[in-house]
């Protein structure tokens, strides 16, 4: 039997029409390219997306067409995920930080009819345009005065927006494609996670129930974490779902700039990456205080760091460290502590808070050995984690080859992470699978040996990777970064050595000036590898 109840569509505007109406004065506050800091409330935001909305229509942009963006976190870019999803068109976020040959794959790839881009961008695309698609249009995300002079016989974004008011917001199928984000192609060519307006919608839905302490009207959010990739974890959707201001730091992301920006805004919750974290950290030792209104802070991306956690706790910061990927729109995991955890001891919530947390509604997770039988949830067996949802992709943008590689016939999703999951839920990722290290058959997680070297106060930054060894196949290496003072290769060896087997320990260790990172802002262990792949370790 059939229940009996209305099917409306999910539609993605439909978000931004009930900030405007539930929340029309909170403000999306943006410290812009221009250098200014800009306000508007989200009734502001809605009559502008309707403009620009307009104004796609009248540069010819019809359904299913992808448009791409090159921008920092600010409101036009925001406003272009809304109006270019609103008109049934895909919004095709790219990221910069990817190099020249990827970004023209992948806008030659996803076929973008028009890209919206920051000024700071021009230089970039300029370099490369005679390489791009002759028919790719460009908008210059920027008023007619501040255009910069340009190759690329652009328009501002500004002279695009027609009118304000309301638009005829056209209604689809809730599976109509509205966004595109694709993979850095560290392991082959990058691949397209084509979202749908009911994943986003469900997506936003999600995250606003599992991040209750910071996604509320009474909290000011800071996305550090890009509009350009991952959809800068859900943010853009479930601030104004949740009625939560956003704050967004356009492009300067050095810990002064964000001390300062979160300080005068009061911002009580901020996202981001571990890397962006330790520059903060690094900027409130220097001023002897966290910046005002500063009390939560959401880290992913990468696994955040022991030592990290308990210095956000010890500031009266809580931590809530969360997992997921490009692939799940991104959230798959939250570390927040209900009771009774949340009344633990704080060394004993610290011990829950390294884990990458608990599944978030509507994602499924089990872990399987190499032969894709179950393991248990024992905390101990660790195996891939596969993933099943509504917010997770079913395939890969005109790629059925990799889709089908990625996904099994149940329809679970291969994450390429190792990891285990205790009996109460939470789940520890041990590594990417490529980057586990192989020492005689037994596999070293080289993010619990990081994990260790970084409590040690001389270390900022370490990764451990492989290096082939004759006899053990693989054998880790610790590569450390120490800014002051360097301790030597034996110190830091005993330092962690209460917490590992002896054969798990680094042969050796390098010391470098800096960490290389991929164009996410994690640490880039391919490069890592190539650098250091032929060093000889002393005998193991
Ligand atoms: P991306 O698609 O760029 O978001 O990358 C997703 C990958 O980042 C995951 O498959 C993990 O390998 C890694 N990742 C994300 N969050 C975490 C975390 N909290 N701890 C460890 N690894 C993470």
């Amino acid at each position: 039997m059939q229940g009996q109840m209305m099917t409306r569509p999910l539609s993605i505007i439909d978000i931004l029409t009930f900030a405007r109406d539930a929340f029309g004065g909170t403000e999306i506050v943006s410290a812009r390219v221009e250098g200014d800091i800009h306000r508007q409330t989200y009734a502001e935001t809605h009559a502008r997306v309707a403009g620009l909305a307009r104004g796609l229509v009248k540069l010819g942009v019809a359904p299913g067409d992808r448009i791409a963006t090159l921008a920092w976190n600010g409101h036009r870019h925001l406003e272009l995920y809304y109006a270019i999803s609103g008109i049934g068109a895909v919004c095709h976020t790219l990221n910069p930080r990817l190099p020249a040959d990827q970004m023209r794959y992948i806008i030659d790839h996803a076929e973008d009819e028009i890209l919206f881009l920051d000024p700071t961008f021009v230089p970039l695309i300029e370099n490369i345009r005679d390489q791009l698609p002759g028919s790719l249009r460009f908008v210059i995300m920027a008023g007619a005065d501040n255009l910069p002079e340009n190759s690329l016989n652009a328009p501002a974004y500004e002279d695009i927006l027609e009118g304000g008011g309301d638009f005829d917001w056209p209604e689809f199928d809730e599976n109509t494609a509205s966004g595109l984000c694709y993979t850095s192609g560290t392991t082959g060519v990058p691949k397209g996670t084509l979202y749908s307006h009911r994943s986003t919608v469900l997506h936003a839905m999600m995250a606003g129930v599992s991040f209750q302490n910071c996604l509320n009207p009474r909290s000011k959010v800071l996305p550090v974490v890009p509009l350009f990739h991952v959809n800068a974890w859900g943010l853009p959707h479930a601030a104004p779902l949740t009625g939560a201001g956003i704050v967004f730091p356009g492009p300067n992301l050095d810990g002064a700039s964000l001390w300062n920006l979160m300080d005068s805004e009061k911002v009580w919750s901020a996202w981001g990456v571990p890397t962006v974290w330790t520059n903060l950290l690094a900027e409130i030792r220097k001023r002897g205080g966290k910046p005002a209104g500063f009390g939560d802070v959401v880290i992913g991306g990468s696994a955040a760091p022991r030592g990290m956690i308990e210095e956000f706790e010890n500031m009266g910061v809580s931590v809530c460290h969360a997992w997921g990927m490009t692939e799940m729109s991104p959230i798959g995991t939250q570390g927040a502590l209900p009771p009774p955890l949340a009344d633990l001891p704080l060394s004993e919530r610290i011990d829950l808070k390294v884990k990458q947390g608990r599944r978030t509604f509507g994602v499924e997770m089990k872990i399987v050995d190499g032969d894709g039988n179950g393991l248990p949830h024992d905390g101990v067996s660790a195996g891939e984690l596969h993933v099943r949802g509504n917010c997770v992709a079913s395939g890969y943008f005109r790629n059925p080859e990799a889709g089908e590689k990625a996904i099994d016939a149940e329809g679970w999703f291969a994450t390429g992470d190792i990891a285990s999951i205790d009996d109460r839920g939470f789940l520890a990722i041990a590594d990417r699978a490529k980057d586990m290290i192989k020492s005689g058959g037994e596999w070293i997680s080289s993010l619990e040996i990081e994990d260790a070297v970084l409590a040690h106060p001389s270390i900022a930054q370490c990764a451990v990777i492989a290096v082939p060894h004759e006899k053990w196949g693989e054998r880790p290496l610790l590569v450390a970064v120490c800014p002051g003072d360097r301790p030597s290769k034996r110190e830091i060896i005993d330092f962690i050595a209460p917490k590992f087997a002896k054969w798990q320990l680094p042969d050796d260790v390098v010391f470098a000036d800096e960490l290389p990172l991929t164009a996410t802002g994690k640490v880039s262990k391919l490069t890592l590898r190539r650098v250091h792949g032929g060093h000889v370790q002393p005998d193991a």
